[in-house]
């Protein structure tokens, strides 16, 4: 049996808290797995665990996936996220929520919070009334919803894939097959419809798919069905592990590109779209458009910036998948490297300052100096 420094230790990371309240009913870990490019940024998700174990991995395996994202993204922030063991739609009230937002406080900013799953823009609200370490709130500068800039960070990084794997990025009659048109999978549809995609979309909530159909002309299929369309592109943008030895084998796209996170089920699966010849668009950087949008807030929200920042994933995405032609390594995998490498200059540049955030040194045009298919080599 394994310990939970051994956990610690496995994932890599600084810090976990867990935190207790009797009198809200609060049950909930903080999980800080890098403050090495500055304060770890990440999302708050409610969620009924089956236990307490299922809890904290699921807070080790997001919290180090906001490292990378923030590391790829060119943000100077670490990575975190924490779950509240609590069921969203029956447990959320406001004193469970400022009961949260005072465990965040306690952290001292080491950790920034914001909206996951369970979690929404008037719950970022609540919790700012309490601590300053939130963002994505409506009030006092919040950036809300960011959803919008998620979708419009991944309908940049499909036209980086269109081109990369040499079919220009005109999206004039390219078909798309989109999973899920929720807040992002909409938006994404919007931005697509008006470059001249052609959209076959999927989703369990019919209400969704007739805004959707009736707004972009899109054609509607089981969500069962969505895996084997005859499409150029496949955007998952509803669950995680839809990429796995079921669904790979009915794919006829040539790119996957889509919102959601952690698509790849197992490591392997990226291997093996790499061996089929699908470009695959690695999810946490193309979808970090979000988290720019969120960071934002916290050196004053200038929405020209955010937007300037978001266009940036087509640059980024383009690197990788150049860089993964070029190396005959699968896209994950070269995504990987380059956020890895970012952490080892700065932990290279700023030694023996655990704990401490050291991003400042990183200015960022070296950030985007460093997204270049050169740099990762
Ligand atoms: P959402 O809940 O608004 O939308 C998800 C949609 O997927 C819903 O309409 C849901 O009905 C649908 N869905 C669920 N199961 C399905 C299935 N089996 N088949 C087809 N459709 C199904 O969520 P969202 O905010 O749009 O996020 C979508 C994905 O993108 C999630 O994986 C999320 O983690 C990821 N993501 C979102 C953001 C953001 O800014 N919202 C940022 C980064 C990543």
């Amino acid at each position: 049996m394994t310990g939970i420094f051994d956990d610690l230790k496995d994932y890599g990371h600084e810090q976990v808290s867990f935190f207790h309240d009797e009198e809200t009913g609060l049950k909930a870990i903080i999980g800080i797995h890098s403050t090495v490019l500055g304060p770890a940024l990440g999302g708050c998700r409610m969620w009924k665990y089956a236990d307490d174990q299922e809890a904290l991995r699921d807070v080790l395996r997001l919290s180090r996936g906001m490292t990378y994202k923030a590391a790829v993204a060119g943000l100077n922030l670490g990575g975190g996220k924490a779950v509240v063991v609590a069921d969203s739609r029956t447990d959320k009230n406001e004193a469970l929520l400022k009961s949260f937002g005072r465990a965040v406080d306690a952290v001292g900013g080491r950790y920034i919070t914001a909206e996951d799953v369970g979690m929404t823009v008037a719950d970022i609200d609540t919790i700012r009334t309490v601590t300053r370490h939130a963002v994505g709130g409506s009030n006092e500068g919040g950036s809300g919803d960011p959803s919008d800039m998620t979708a419009l960070g991944v309908f940049q990084g499909i036209k980086a894939a269109l081109k990369v794997s040499g079919q220009g990025e005109k999206l004039e009659g390219v078909k798309v097959a989109i999973q899920g048109v929720g807040n992002v999978g909409y938006h994404l549809c919007s931005y697509l419809s008006a470059a001249g995609a052609k959209l076959i979309i999927t989703d369990i909530y019919p209400n969704q798919v007739k805004k959707v159909e009736q707004e972009f002309g899109a054609e509607v299929v089981a969500p069962d069905q969505i895996y084997s369309v005859d499409c150029d592109i496949f955007a998952p943008c509803a669950l995680g592990a839809i990429l796995n030895s079921r669904t790979i084998p009915q794919l006829k796209c040539s790119i996957v590109a889509g919102s959601a996170n952690n698509q790849l089920e197992k490591d392997e699966d990226g291997f093996t779209l790499f061996s089929k010849g699908i470009t695959y668009a690695p999810d946490y950087a193309i979808n970090s458009g979000g988290l720019i949008n969120v960071a934002a807030e916290l050196d004053g929200y200038n929405k020209e910036k955010v937007l300037n920042k978001v266009s940036q994933i087509y640059t980024t995405i383009e690197s990788i998948l150049e860089h993964s032609k070029k190396e005959h390594v699968p896209p994950h995998q070269a995504a990987d490297a380059l956020a890895e490498k970012r952490l080892k200059e700065a932990r290279k540049q700023t030694p023996n300052t655990s704990f401490g955030f050291r991003s400042q040194f990183m200015t960022d045009t070296k950030i985007m100096s460093e997204l270049t298919a050169a740099s990762l080599n």
